[in-house]
């Protein structure tokens, strides 16, 4: 493969070992804040083993949050967490699966570019893996490739290999091994055991890669000498253990990884020199999130299971508008389902404000629109997102505007009222194309995708918060607000406070005679940040802070 190098790019690879979940997307998003702390560029890339293209087509509620980029990319959850700690922009060229490296194999294959070769994994699907990592050399300082999935899975071995041909060929000035792995305490033995570090980098050794570093989950404070230990089994330095423990606040993972030194192990062995890290702002971060000055309880529709990780941005949006008013977000999840049956305002009660999030399809959806009609005839500050907003405009159009039976097409094919339908052509201002789509379009092809701009109008909720006239922000949704309505939903009340700027698609509704009432068309909790909390959940917030002192003075 002939790549030609900038040698301006360092790469870290970051593999997992024991078991999944130890958060090693968290490793690396704080890593690359520790080293934008430092001035540096920073950058990722995601490598997941599995064989989709892309999660856009996956159950969320077994995969996790599809997280939308401004490129209208579809991609893991992880890359909400680089950009929610660091200054990175991702991308479609951030997020790649084995199946869409297989796939890109499979077309170069057909259309005769290997010259009628055996196309194998090596050294094939290997070189276009590093291709695709290689795209980012000579965009940043240093870029960060997290490899998906736990080492010594068949179906990563690929990406793995990969890597190691990538250290022979940049060299060890350029390239740098992570490794996290788990160090359980024992409760019957009372202590700590190094084993299954042992053998994970064991497995990695089979590999060809000797890490470099190891960042070690535990519960408890690895002490000196179990840090020598592990060093002596896996061939590291004992200043190259670093103790990754279990933090409070998922944002203090940056600081509690600086005092164990990571970020000063990784520049000393990539050779790099900076200035000390200017660390104070999430210090300060910190700092607010443990001493909050107010609760405040937010009221969400869907089972706690459901939603805990087919909703990470959201969640995390919630807790930065909290941030924003210096007060503590408590989530009370209300099974949609139980919505239906019971008594709204016995379990509404006690609810801040009421955010219907985004969704597919019709469960759940009764419950949904009866939570909207508690929080539009209590003044109960409401918050709806994409499918929420979507029911919003529905509960007004049957409720307020009296058009029996008018629903979204996607619930009801059949309304004699269709408030929310399919568009089938658009201008897509991204491409400059109109686009075309109908029922039987292929689904994954017709969503829209990605960011796109809003108009805003004076004087509205919307335009109070983010406090300019036009914004951008991602979408990802199939059907839009039917124009045809929109006189007669006006007429009754219906605020419409931001359309695209040709006035084609309606994207922000609110009510006028309510404290706070909103949905979107779009997805505002991709790009919230905790230094940077969304100005619609920040009001948003405010708004229920505001409900619960009036509640409270009686
Ligand atoms: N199901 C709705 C649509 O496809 C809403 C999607 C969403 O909430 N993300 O338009």
């Amino acid at each position: 493969m002939k790549t030609k190098l900038t040698k301006k790019t360092k790469f870290i690879f970051i593999t997992g070992g024991v078991l999944s979940s130890l958060g090693k997307g968290l490793a690396a998003a704080a890593l690359g804040a520790l080293l934008e702390s430092r001035g540096m560029t920073v950058t990722f890339q995601k490598l997941d083993p599995y064989i989709n293209v892309d999660p856009g087509t996956m159950n969320p509620f077994q995969h996790g949050e599809v997280f939308v980029t401004d490129d209208g990319a579809e991609t893991d959850l992880d890359m909400g967490h680089y950009e929610r700690y660091t200054d990175a922009v991702m991308a479609q060229m951030n997020n790649y699966t084995s199946g869409r490296i297989y796939y890109s194999v499979i077309e170069k294959e057909r259309r005769g570019e290997y010259l009628g070769g055996t196309v194998q994994v090596i050294p094939h699907i290997t070189d276009e893996i590093k291709s695709a990592v290689l795209q980012l050399d000579g965009t940043v300082d240093v870029a960060i490739i997290e490899i998906g999935g736990t080492i010594g899975d068949i179906e990563g071995l690929p990406f793995v290999e990969a890597i190691r041909q990538l250290r022979g060929e940049l060299g060890r000035d350029y390239t740098l091994f992570v490794h996290l792995t788990l160090v359980p305490y024992i409760k019957a033995a009372g202590e700590v055991k190094t084993k299954p570090t042992q053998h994970s980098v064991k497995e990695l050794l089979a590999s060809g890669i000797q890490p470099d570093i190891l960042v070690c989950r535990t519960e408890a404070n690895l002490t000196v000498e179990l840090k020598k230990k592990i060093a002596l089994f896996c061939n590291v330095e004992p200043e190259a253990v670093i103790t990754a423990i279990d933090v409070e606040s998922i944002y203090e993972v940056p600081l509690s990884l600086h005092e164990e030194g990571l970020d000063d192990r990784v520049l000393e062995k990539l050779g790099i020199w900076t200035g000390a890290p200017y660390i104070k702002p999430w210090e300060e971060l910190v700092q607010r999130i443990k001493n909050p000055k107010h609760t405040v309880t937010i009221g969400i529709t869907g089972k706690y299971v459901d939603l805990k990780e087919s909703y990470k941005s959201l969640h995390e949006a919630l807790v930065h508008g909290g941030i924003a008013n210096s007060a503590k977000v408590e989530l009370k999840y209300i099974s949609a389902e139980d919505l239906e049956e019971g008594d709204s305002q016995e379990l509404l009660s006690g609810c801040d404000g009421i955010l219907v999030p985004g969704g597919f399809g019709s469960r759940g959806v009764e419950g949904k629109m009866r939570a909207i009609t508690f929080a539009r005839e209590n003044k109960v500050p409401f918050f709806g997102i994409c499918l929420g907003m979507q029911l919003a405009v529905v509960e007004f159009a049957c409720n307020i505007a009296k058009m029996e039976h008018a629903h979204s097409t996607e619930m009801d094919p059949h309304t004699p009222f269709p408030v929310i339908y399919l568009m089938k052509e658009w201008f897509d201002f991204r491409t400059g194309k109109t686009e075309v789509r109908d029922e039987t379009s292929d689904m994954g092809g017709t969503l829209r995708l990605g960011a796109y701009p809003c108009r805003l109008k004076e004087g509205s909720f919307a335009h109070k918060a983010y406090g300019m006239d036009e914004i951008s922000e991602r979408h990802r949704h199939r059907y839009e607000f039917n124009n045809m309505y929109r006189e007669q939903l006006e007429k009754a009340g219906l605020v419409i406070s931001g359309a695209s700027p040709d006035n084609t698609l309606v994207e922000i509704i609110e009510l006028g005679d309510h404290p706070w009432f909103l949905g979107c068309q779009f997805h505002p909790e991709f790009k919230s940040k905790p230094m940077k909390p969304h100005p619609l959940f920040r009001d948003f917030i405010k708004a229920a802070l505001n409900y619960r002192t009036k509640c409270q003075m009686g």
